[in-house]
């Protein structure tokens, strides 16, 4: 069964039977609370009833007795109405906050579900692949070139479980509360050189075309910066065709240092482009594997660092992905 399948039909049952028992006690409440308001202000109107029955017509204080009665009457019938109106909105209040965790529990919960199969997933892949490889090796007698090209995908695998191994790493370090930032100066030229050459050996068959300034240097760390360049990298690859290229531009203007993934892949949707950064979002009936983590921790890291990443429609087709940052006073 394909994984998006999977996906949504777990998604679909335990929130409708939640959903369905929470309105039905709702509505028995709120049903509950209008036939203690008609009883309450019917037994009002009997004792109403009885007391001008009990008053006779020949007292001399009849208009004022029946006055009295009648003052008596409203006053109850608006008690009854102000508790109701209080006990309605409180329950109101109570039923939208509850419904608010509930959903947000769910939804987490689902979301969990969803990433531990995603991660199955994407561990499964390498480790199948890296066995196969391995074992092809071990089996036969290999031409030289043959060789290069099993290792070369076993390289690839093996980046893509570190890839995915530091994303987890760091969104453990989020969820706690403990992540920390290195403040280390760095050459983001070569950095992005070097994540950008990892790419062109892992896919010796893309077109990755390289436009980097030299010697600009900022501070941060190395790691998350490496791990937000590598996503960027790596949706690029991902979202788009063989024959497509891929461009990595870094330069500086004044201050700012900007550094652009441009692809001609599939491009983004206007009404996705804030729900990408969103944690484990994936695009409407995405086949192509992945954790919906990506971009959210690339967001993520770059807030960090008082910067900003944005997205535009790349002019040809595909998109531009921007991450801004502060370039170090001494570049
Ligand atoms: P993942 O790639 O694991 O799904 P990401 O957080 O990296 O998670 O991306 C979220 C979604 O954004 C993807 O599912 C995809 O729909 C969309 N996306 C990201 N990068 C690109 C891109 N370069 N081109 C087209 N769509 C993209």
């Amino acid at each position: 069964m394909p994984y998006s399948t999977l996906r949504n039909k777990i998604k679909a049952r335990p929130l409708r039977i939640i959903f369905i028992f929470y309105w039905f006690l709702l509505a028995y409440i709120l049903a509950a609370l209008i036939f203690w308001y008609i009883d309450l202000n019917g037994q009002n109107q009997e004792l109403t009833q009885l007391r001008f029955n009990a008053v006779s017509v020949n007292d001399v204080h009849y208009i004022q007795k029946t006055n009295r009665i009648q003052k008596a009457r409203d006053r109850k019938t608006a008690q009854y109405m102000g508790e109701g109106i209080t006990f309605l909105l409180m329950i109101l209040a109570g039923a939208f906050y509850v419904f608010r965790i509930i959903k947000r529990q769910l939804v987490q919960s689902e979301q969990q579900k969803n990433l531990m199969m995603a991660i199955t997933h994407e561990l499964k892949t390498p480790i199948a692949v890296t066995r196969l490889n391995l074992e092809t090796m071990q089996i036969r007698k290999l031409e030289p070139t043959q060789q290069q090209k099993l290792i070369r995908s076993t390289i690839e695998e093996a980046n893509r479980l570190n890839t995915l191994c530091n994303n987890m790493l760091f969104m453990s370090q989020l969820d706690s509360g403990a992540s920390s930032l290195a403040n280390e100066r760095i050459d983001f030229s070569n950095l992005t050189l070097d994540c950008a050459t990892d790419f062109i050996v892992r896919f010796p068959d893309r077109k990755i075309e390289l436009n980097i300034q030299e010697e600009i240097i900022i501070t941060g760390d190395k790691l998350l910066l490496q791990l937000a360049i590598n996503n960027l990298l790596d949706n690029a690859i991902k979202y788009s065709g063989k024959e497509d290229v891929v461009l990595v531009k870094l330069f500086k203007i004044q201050k700012k240092v900007k550094l652009q993934v441009i692809d001609q892949g599939i491009g983004i949707k206007t009404s996705e482009k804030e729900k990408i950064f969103e944690k484990y979002y994936r695009g409407e009936g995405m086949q192509a594997k992945g954790t919906g983590l990506g971009l959210y921790l690339t967001k993520e890291i770059v807030k960090q660092h008082n910067g900003n990443i944005s997205i535009k429609n790349n002019e040809l087709r595909g998109s531009t992905f921007e991450i801004q940052l502060r370039g170090s006073k001494n570049t």
